[in-house]
């Protein structure tokens, strides 16, 4: 059985720190899609050119672009035993797609993993991350507060889906404390 994770949470959350120390207690490689999409920004693909407004925006990249390219990530060598995915899916269409997908290799989702924190405590983790990472989708208050809301109101209905399927545990995680706090609570809710 293929070890498939997803873990979850609005800009900020902690998910990208998270998802490092997840994937060591996995044992699955982890793969960001905001991190391969500015990777393409950065060197200056034809992918990174679609996109580069996009996400200077706020907005997300379509699913048609998204999914191609994770399905292409998704046929690597190095995933094949399994993979912790961070901001994918983004939607609920890219949940079903992504069910899709992986029911077409003859498995499925082994997790999730959402990750809670409130609105104040992310407006100030951006503003402090905008500072130390040079992220221009961090330091614009309006594109921080799209991106919350578009989490909202397309992100978290994922969550929805899943357990109204209920294939799959979600594991509703409290995100704010030291780092080590938040790991050990990921660490015991997965198992
Ligand atoms: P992140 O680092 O996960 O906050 O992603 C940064 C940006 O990349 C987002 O604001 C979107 O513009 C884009 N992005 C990342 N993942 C997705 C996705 N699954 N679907 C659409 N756009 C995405």
């Amino acid at each position: 059985m293929t070890r498939h994770y997803l873990i979850f949470g609005p800009p900020a959350a902690g998910k990208g720190t998270q998802a490092g120390a997840l994937k060591e207690h996995l044992d699955v490689p982890h793969v960001s899609t905001g991190d391969m999409f500015r990777a393409h920004l950065k060197g200056s693909t034809e992918l990174g050119r679609q996109v580069q407004d996009i996400l200077a925006s706020g907005n997300l990249v379509p699913d048609s672009v998204t999914n191609q390219m994770v399905a292409e990530r998704l046929r690597e060598e190095d995933v094949q035993g399994g993979v912790l995915l961070d901001g994918f899916p983004r939607n609920v269409p890219q949940a079903a797609w992504l069910d899709g997908y992986l029911a077409g290799r003859g498995t499925r989702l082994a997790g999730v993993v959402v990750l809670r924190v409130h609105d104040d405590e992310l407006k100030a983790r951006l503003a402090s991350r905008a500072e130390k990472e040079n992220r221009s989708d961090d330091a614009d208050p309006e594109v921080v507060q799209l991106r919350i809301d578009t989490y909202k109101a397309q992100s978290e209905p994922c969550i929805a889906y899943y357990l109204e399927q209920g294939l799959v545990p979600v594991h509703e995680v409290d995100g704010v404390g030291s780092l080590d706090e938040v790991r050990e609570r990921i660490q015991t809710a997965v198992g």
